[in-house]
């Protein structure tokens, strides 16, 4: 259970920033994350690591010389927005170009993608190196699809000491990659971990028992084991992970026990111990093990085993000095304080001042937004519950912290003198809900409500043409991100059905109203239909089976979210509001 916090809503920032209080000589603090706080060569190749708080010291912990150049940190457990990342890795490039690293989560590979389209597109050069280490979560000929652990910290350290060592990036991501394909992880858990302000852990192992395979997001295990005595344990992992070893192992190995966070370093040492005596009777070397806690998952019991098979190079990079707040090895000379620039704050704003008649439209909404945030307010346990059965669990309260945020954008926009244009309130929004929900459906909202932004512009009146073109557009920002296909169990699998049914019935004559009222009807049978579909995208995707029997949480929100619009609608256009009282609809 975590205790200390005042509002749980600012738990990861706060916790940010005293991390940052507390190692000024190493980090500083930007939007989005922290920055080395040292002097860093010119043309030295960045690594920026990063994803959701509550793993410490994974990801900020690991910034230093030898290891991270920075760490986008997002929310508890939810990937940094586009837009910190973005910010994060621009502060950080020295002129060497950028590596992006992380683990393999939907959420973080939205945000960290669209962040490195824009990276290049400026022209600082940026890569991407994946971390797919859990064996637990795809079988060996899918290997892209694992998700990463405890495996991120052999990733980082030799990409970092790599770079340190004046590596350009070309061989910068080579060596990730490598390290990344011949490192491999499984975790167990003994209990699960509770979310600052939740009430209850996000999943539970019954007393007795322990999960083998789980994420470091809360994802439960995918199957259950009497509680076995240390010795067994050590041979469940390292048997597992020597049987999944890559083609051209050898014999030289690095090892990491890694707490999850509850269990005792005793306990993570008697278990190294057995461990060590199973590795060296299957005839491997272990090379500068790891024992404690490197990448947790709040309050979880648990543990990981991770093994990296070195070669001559990859271990001459393991091996190297790193100096960062929470992992040290060897030594290396005291680096000066280097200036930061400020990153530029990004500002929309309309380009033409809205007349009265736009201004209007923008606060219409506003107040539309408004009807969104209730309809999530009222249904965020729900969805929490709905996305915990295979998921993380984060879903109600990512929506609620990323619509929360859009509503408030959006007052803060149509409140400016003059007002604000429907585009700029909903770009204003959207920007504003990927930033503070992270995770995959924040990404995936945010981007899809500036598109209806865009779509709408800065006009005075809008036609039913127009509704079906923000439709269309909302759709398809959903769609292009996210890359789902109809039957991957998502929110797109709401989202046609909604969209097609709307077209067609305007098409044919019914209004606005009309033909919203039919396509809710048919996003919320369409979304409850997903119950007889096992995930194919996102972080449910490892858990199928247990998936299948309920409805996917993305497109409940959508059906959810869709009908409360469609409600709004037909009341506003059978009571229609005196032209001054539009703003609280
Ligand atoms: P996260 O998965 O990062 O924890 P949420 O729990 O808030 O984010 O959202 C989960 C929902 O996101 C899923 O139920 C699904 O509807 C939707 N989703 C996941 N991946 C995709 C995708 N590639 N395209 C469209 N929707 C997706
Ligand atoms: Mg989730």
């Amino acid at each position: 259970m975590t205790q200390i916090f005042d509002n749980p809503a600012d738990f990861a920032d706060e916790a940010l920033d005293g991390f940052v209080a507390a190692n000024r000589g190493y980090v500083a603090r930007v939007d989005g994350g922290v920055v080395r706080s040292t002097e860093v060569p010119a043309g030295q190749v960045a690594l920026v690591v990063g994803g959701g708080s509550g793993h410490y010291p994974a990801f900020a912990g690991l910034v230093g010389p030898g290891l991270a150049a920075a760490s986008a940190c997002g929310n508890m457990f939810a990937s940094p927005a586009a837009g910190q990342v973005y910010r994060v890795a621009r502060a950080a490039s020295s002129g060497g170009g950028v590596l992006l690293s992380y683990g393999n989560y939907a959420g973080d590979v939205l945000h960290f993608g669209q962040a490195q389209l824009r990276l290049n597109a400026e022209g600082i050069e940026t890569r991407t190196v994946l971390v797919t280490d859990d064996i637990a979560s795809a079988p060996l000929d899918q290997i892209e699809k694992r998700r990463g652990i405890a495996g991120d910290l052999t990733v980082f350290k030799i990409a970092g000491a790599a770079a340190e060592a004046g590596l350009d990036l070309d061989d910068v991501e080579r060596l990730a990659i490598r390290t990344n394909y011949r490192t491999r992880s499984l975790g167990v858990a003994f209990d699960g971990c509770t979310l600052p302000g939740a009430d209850a852990p996000l999943f539970s192992v019954p007393a007795g028992q322990m999960s083998l395979g789980l994420g470091i997001h809360g994802e439960p295990g995918i199957s259950e084991h009497p509680m076995p005595t240390a010795s067994e344990l050590a041979e469940l992992l390292v048997t597992r992970l020597l049987a999944d070893k890559p083609h051209d192992a050898g014999s030289r190995v690095v090892a990491i026990v890694n707490g999850l966070g509850t269990v005792k370093y005793d306990e993570l040492f008697l278990l190294f111990g057995k461990i060590e005596k199973l590795l060296l009777t299957a005839g491997l070397t272990v090379v500068e093990p790891e024992c404690g806690e490197l990448v947790t998952s709040l309050d979880m019991s648990g543990l990981s085993l991770t093994l990296l098979w070195l070669d001559d190079e990859l271990e001459q990079y393991w091996a190297a000095p790193a100096d960062t707040p929470a992992f040290r090895k060897g030594s290396m000379a005291p680096r000066a304080a280097r200036q930061l620039a400020a990153a530029d704050a990004e500002v929309t704003s309309d380009v033409e001042p809205p007349s009265t008649a736009a201004a209007e439209l923008g606060r219409r909404a506003a107040a539309i937004l408004r009807q969104v945030r209730d309809v999530v307010v009222e249904h965020e346990a729900e969805l929490g519950r709905l996305d915990a059965i295979a998921g993380d669990g984060d879903h109600g309260i990512g929506m609620r912290r990323g619509v929360d945020a859009a509503v408030a954008a959006a007052e803060q926009a149509a409140a400016d003198d003059g007002g604000a244009s429907a585009a700029r309130v909903l770009t204003s929004a959207g920007e504003a809900w990927s930033e503070r929900a992270g995770g995959t459906s924040g990404a995936l909202w945010g981007s899809a409500v500036i598109a209806a932004g865009l779509s709408l512009g800065n006009r005075d009146s809008y036609s039913g043409e127009d509704a079906a073109a923000v439709i269309t557009a909302f759709v398809g920002a959903i769609t292009e991100l996210g890359k789902a296909e109809p039957g991957d169990k998502t929110m797109v699998d709401a989202l046609l059905p909604f969209r097609d049914t709307f077209l067609t019935a305007f098409d044919g004559g019914a209004s606005v109203a009309e033909a919203l009222a039919a396509a809710a009807t048919v996003a919320r049978a369409a979304a409850d239909d997903t119950a007889k579909l096992r995930p194919l995208k996102g972080r449910a995707r490892p858990l199928a089976e247990k998936s299948l029997g309920h409805p996917d949480p993305g497109a409940i929100s959508f059906a959810l979210i869709a009908a409360r619009i469609s409600a709004h609608t037909d009341s506003r256009l059978a009571h229609p509001e005196p032209a001054q009282q539009g703003v609280q609809a």
